[in-house]
This record gives C-alpha cells, structure tokens and sequence, in this order.
C-alpha cells in the first residue's frame, strides 16, 4: 500500500533528521527523537522558546541550543518551514507540507496565529502574475488584524493598536499608570482629542499624530491608549 510505503520513507527521513542532528550538536538520540515528536505532535506555530517550554511541559531536559539547532535543520531540509511575523524578532516554525499550502491571519490582541486557505484568492493571485509576465515559485500571505473572539470583547472603544492606518478617532480614555497618563496627557492624549494613525504594524509601534505632531507610541503603551471606535460602532 502506497500509505505504507510513505511511513517507511519518512522513519527512514526521521532517522537521517537525528543522525543530521548528532553531527551538529552533543545530544542523545532518545531526546533528538522527542525534540522531533515534541514538534510533530503540536498544531502551533512555534518560536525556539515556545518549544523549548512544551517540551519542558513533559519533563524532557534539553538544552536550548539542541532545540535550535534541531529547528534549524528541520527548516532546512523541508521539513519545517520558518517565518517570522512583522515586528517579532523571534523565528517560528510550522510543519511543512508543500501539497497544502495554507496562508495565516494574525491577532495582534491575542497574537493567535490562524491558517486559512482560499482557492478564489489563489487563483486571483496567479492570474494577476500572470499578467505581469512574472513566475512565482512561492508567496506567503499574512494579514494582521484582530480575532473575532478579542473583536467580540471590544464594546464601544479599543485600543490604539486596534486602530488601521490612515485612520482618524478620538481618544477616550487611557488606562496605564498615573506617569504614563501624565506623560500622554502632556502629548495631547487627552479624552476627546482626534488623532489619525499614520503607522500600524501590527507588534511594532503605533505612530500616530495629534494635534499636528507625531509620536511613536510602543505597543504596550498603546495598548492603554483607548479611543472611540466609530466604525465598529457603525455595525453595531
Ligand atoms: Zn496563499
Ligand atoms: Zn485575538
Ligand atoms: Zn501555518
């Protein structure tokens, strides 16, 4: 059977992946086969850190720099692929099968990190290169935005983060420390005041202006900056 033919190939390739690893780093090959069942068995998406933490989770010691280097082989040799989101410095690595390709969306409330997979947009894609007489060989899609679980939770108000480019709102509270209200209240953040939103990228800074200046606001911080949400009003 075809179906057990492909588990052979890939015990075989599982056991080239640990003798790879062996060459690379001092590691058992008990833990070089649990770092590789660790990964396997999770759907996420996950940073060096993340895994490091899940295999932690189930009692298996194992140095940082052994699940590093075991990603990194595994992305590439195809096994997994990397990436990284805008304004994370840390790589993830996600299972690699280049029979399905999927796209992500991306909360910048809850940072959950969702796959869907859209023929019409595919097909829409491809014949757009095409026009340009240009042969792709692969692309990735994210979209940053927010979830509708973490849309749900938001009423008459939301964070700064929330806040697309090129759009104008009115502050309505900020909810931080008594120097971090002091400090924003000094700039203009004062409830009521418009500002417009000149750069949003999703874990990186908001820069915004009010009252015809500009400030780069970190993430965290604009996270406690909430303004009026007209347009979700609007749908409501
Ligand atoms: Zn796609
Ligand atoms: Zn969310
Ligand atoms: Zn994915």
């Amino acid at each position: 059977m075809l179906y057990g033919k492909m588990q052979v190939v890939e015990q075989e390739f599982k056991k080239q992946l640990c003798d790879l690893l062996q060459k690379k780093v001092a590691v058992e090959r008990a833990v070089c086969e649990q770092v590789m069942g660790c990964f396997l068995a999770t759907e996420e998406h996950v940073t060096v850190d993340e895994l490091h933490g899940l295999l932690r989770a189930r009692n298996i010691a194992v140095d940082r720099t052994v699940v590093k280097a075991a990603l990194d082989l595994f992305s590439d040799v195809g096994f997994a692929q990397d990436f990284r989101l805008q304004g994370e410095a840390a790589h993830r690595y996600e299972h690699f099968h280049p029979q399905t390709h999927h796209d992500h969306f991306i909360c910048i409330a809850c940072r959950k990190i969702s796959e869907f997979s859209d023929a019409g947009l595919e097909a829409a894609q491809s014949a757009a290169m095409a026009r340009q007489g240009f042969k792709p060989l692969f692309h990735k899609l994210e979209v940053y935005g927010v979830c509708p679980r973490c849309l749900g939770q938001e009423k008459k108000r939301l964070p700064l983060t929330h806040v697309p480019e090129g759009s104008t709102a009115r502050v309505a509270a900020i909810e931080s420390g008594v120097r971090l209200k002091k400090r924003l209240t000094d700039l203009g953040f004062i409830a009521g005041e418009p500002l417009t939103v000149i750069k949003n990228v999703a874990f990186g800074p908001v820069v915004v202006e009010v009252r015809g200046a500009r400030f780069a606001i970190g993430h965290g911080e604009a996270q406690k900056i909430f303004i009026h949400s007209e347009y979700t009003a609007e749908k409501r």
